[in-house]
C-alpha cells in the first residue's frame, strides 16, 4: 500500500475516532435540548462517513470498495439536511419549514444511499465503475450517474443555503454569540470547499478530503454548541417574557411608528390587535386619551403618564411611561412604551381614602371628612345663595348605659342612633360622628323651619326604638337637638354655625333632654 493511501486511511480513521468520541462525549452532556438530536444524528453520519472512508481506502477488492462506499452513504447523504436543520434551529427559526418539510429533505439522501448500496445492480449513482492506479496511488474511479448528479446537487445547495442562513444571522447587528456563529459557519464552509477542490481535481492525489476535514468541523460544532441553548434559548426566552409580561409593551423605531406589541399591550388596548406593523402613532386609532398620552410619554422619557377610558365604575385606568432603546454608541434606536393597568391600584386608593374619612364604629362620616365636606357645601351654599342648617346631637344620659349595660351595649346604642338618622337621611346631607355620643348633621338648602321638623322626626324615632343587646335585653335611646338656621346671603362660616348650634344643643340638656332647641335664625 502507497505512503500516501496509508496516511489518508490514518487521517480519516482518526477523523472517525475523533467524530465518535466528539458524539459520545455529546451524548452526556448536559443542555443543548434543541439542538440534540440533531446534533447527534449529525456526529452520527460524520461517523459513518469518516470510518467508510478509511475502510474503503483499505479494501483492495471491488465489492470491498463497494461495501464501505455504502457505509459511507449511510451517513454523508443525511448530514447535509441535518446541517440545515440545525442552521435553522441557530438562527432562532426552526418553524421556517413545517414538520413534513423536514421530513421530505431525508427523501434524496435515502435513495442516493439506496443506489449506491445497489450500484452493481444498475448505473444510476455511478457509471463504468473501476479501479486506477494514478501516481501509485489506486482509487475507485467512476462516470457520474444520473442521481450523482441530484445527490450532488442537492448536497452542496443544502449546504450552501445553511451557510447563507448562519453567515446572515452573523451580520445582523447587536445578536450575541457570534464567535459560536463564526465557528459553525466555518464548520460548514471547510467540507464545502474541499469537495468543491476534489471536484475541481485541485486535491492532493485526486482524493476526497472531506472525511479529513470533517473532524475539525465535528470539532467546531462541539465547541459551538457547547454554547448553543445560549444562541437559541435566550432570544425565545425574552420573547416569551415579553409575551407573558402583566405590562403592555409596545416597540416603537425612532420616527414613533410601531414595529411590535405584546400580549398585554393588545389586551389593554384592543385598537392595537389591528394596528399593522409600521404605521406610525398618529395612524393607530386609538382612543384619543391614550393617543395623547403615548404622545406626551415619548416626549418625556421615563414620566408615567396617566390616562383612562371609559367613564363611572366601569373605568379603566393606566399609566404609560417611555424607555429609550439604545442602539450601540448613545445612537437611539428606538423606544418602548410600557403600558400599565393602574385601575386596581386607583380603586385601591379611593377605597382607603374612603375607608380613611369613614368612624369605624358606626361607618358614617367622620369629624375630618365631615369638616371638610361642609366646608365645601357651604361655600356652595353661599355661591347659590340658598339657606343652610346644622344639627348637632348628642345621645341622653348616655354614661348610663355605659354603665348599666356595659361599654358594648353602648357601642350597640351608638350605631343604632347612627342607623336611625341613616335611614331618614336625604341627598345632599352630611352626617357625621363628631366624637364620642356627639352627631353632626350639615342640612345644604334646608330652612330653619324644616330643619327643626326633621330633627325632631330623628328625635321621634329614636325614642320610639328598641335596641336589641346579644343577651336578650333591649335599650332605648334618647337624644337631645341643638339647630342652627342660615337664611340665604347670610350663612357664617362653619365654626360660627357649630357654636350656635353647641349653644342651642347645651339649651336642650338644661332644659331637661330629649328635645330640640334652636339658636333661631340669625
Ligand atoms: P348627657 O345626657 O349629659 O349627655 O349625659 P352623658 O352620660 O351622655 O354625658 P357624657 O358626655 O359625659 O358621657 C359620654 C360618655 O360616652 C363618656 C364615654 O365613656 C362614652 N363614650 C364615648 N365614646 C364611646 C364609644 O365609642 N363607645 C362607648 N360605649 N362609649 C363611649
Ligand atoms: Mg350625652
Ligand atoms: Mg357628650
Amino acid at each position: 500500500m502507497p505512503a500516501f493511501t496509508a496516511v489518508y486511511i490514518v487521517l480519516s480513521g482518526l477523523s472517525g475516532v475523533l467524530n465518535l468520541l466528539i458524539a459520545i462525549y455529546a451524548l452526556f452532556i448536559r443542555g443543548m435540548v434543541s439542538l440534540r438530536l440533531i446534533y447527534l444524528l449529525l456526529c452520527g453520519s460524520f461517523v459513518l462517513y469518516t470510518f467508510g472512508a478509511a475502510f474503503e481506502k483499505a479494501a483492495d477488492t471491488l465489492s470491498g470498495v463497494l461495501f464501505w462506499t455504502a457505509v459511507q452513504y449511510a451517513g454523508m447523504p443525511f448530514a447535509a439536511p441535518l446541517t440545515l436543520l440545525m442552521a435553522l434551529e441557530l438562527i432562532g427559526k426552526p418553524d421556517l419549514l413545517p414538520r413534513w418539510g423536514k421530513r421530505l429533505l431525508f427523501v434524496i439522501p435515502a435513495v442516493s444511499f439506496l443506489l449506491v448500496a445497489t450500484s452493481s445492480y444498475h448505473s444510476l449513482f455511478y457509471r463504468a465503475m473501476r479501479f486506477e492506479e494514478v501516481g501509485g496511488v489506486r482509487s475507485l474511479e467512476f462516470d457520474m450517474g444520473q442521481w450523482y448528479i441530484v445527490h450532488g446537487s442537492f448536497t452542496s445547495g443544502t449546504l450552501m443555503l445553511s451557510l447563507v442562513l448562519v453567515l446572515i444571522r452573523l451580520a445582523q447587528p447587536s445578536r450575541g454569540f457570534k464567535p459560536q456563529l463564526a465557528a459553525v459557519a466555518v464548520g460548514i464552509a471547510v467540507p464545502v470547499a474541499s469537495s468543491l477542490a476534489y471536484l475541481l481535481g485541485l486535491s492532493p492525489h485526486g482524493v476526497d478530503p472531506v472525511p479529513i476535514v470533517l473532524c475539525l468541523t465535528s470539532a467546531l460544532y462541539a465547541w459551538a454548541f457547547l454554547r448553543a441553548d445560549l444562541i437559541t434559548i435566550v432570544p425565545l426566552a425574552r420573547d416569551s417574557v415579553m409575551e407573558s409580561m402583566g405590562e403592555g409593551v409596545l416597540v416603537m423605531d425612532a420616527d414613533w411608528r410601531l414595529l411590535d406589541t405584546n400580549r398585554s399591550a393588545r389586551l389593554h388596548l384592543p385598537e392595537l390587535e389591528k394596528a399593522a406593523v409600521g404605521r406610525s402613532l398618529h395612524d393607530l386609532e386609538l382612543p384619543a386619551e391614550a393617543s395623547a398620552a403615548f404622545h406626551a410619554a415619548l416626549a418625556t422619557a421615563g414620566e408615567a403618564i396617566p390616562f383612562s377610558r371609559g367613564e363611572g365604575a366601569s373605568a379603566l385606568h393606566f399609566e404609560v411611561y417611555s424607555a429609550p432603546v439604545q442602539r450601540g454608541a448613545g445612537r437611539i434606536g428606538g423606544h418602548l412604551l410600557v403600558l400599565r393597568d393602574t385601575t386596581e391600584r386607583r380603586r385601591l386608593q379611593e377605597e382607603l381614602h374612603r375607608l380613611a374619612s369613614l368612624d369605624s364604629l358606626t361607618g358614617i362620616l367622620n369629624r375630618g371628612a365631615f369638616l371638610s365636606q361642609s366646608a365645601e357645601a357651604l361655600a356652595g351654599c353661599v355661591r347659590a345663595k340658598r339657606p343652610c342648617s346644622l344639627l348637632l346631637f348628642d345621645l341622653d344620659h348616655f354614661k348610663s348605659i355605659n354603665d348599666t349595660y356595659g361599654h358594648e351595649a353602648g357601642d350597640i346604642a351608638l350605631q343604632g342612633a347612627a342607623s336611625i338618622v341613616r335611614e331618614r337621611l336625604e341627598p345632599e346631607m352630611l352626617f357625621a360622628r363628631y366624637g364620642g355620643e356627639e352627631f353632626v348633621l350639615l342640612l345644604p338648602g334646608w330652612e330653619e323651619e324644616g330643619a327643626i321638623r326633621f330633627a325632631e322626626q330623628l328625635r321621634a324615632a329614636a325614642e320610639e326604638a328598641r335596641l336589641a343587646l346579644p343577651d336578650g335585653r333591649e335599650i332605648g335611646i334618647r337624644a337631645s337637638f341643638g339647630a342652627a338656621a342660615s337664611p340665604a346671603g347670610r350663612i357664617p362660616d362653619y365654626l360660627e354655625m357649630y357654636r350656635r348650634a353647641d349653644q342651642a344643643l347645651y339649651q336642650a340638656k338644661e332644659q331637661g333632654r330629649n328635645r330640640v332647641v334652636s339658636a333661631g335664625a340669625v
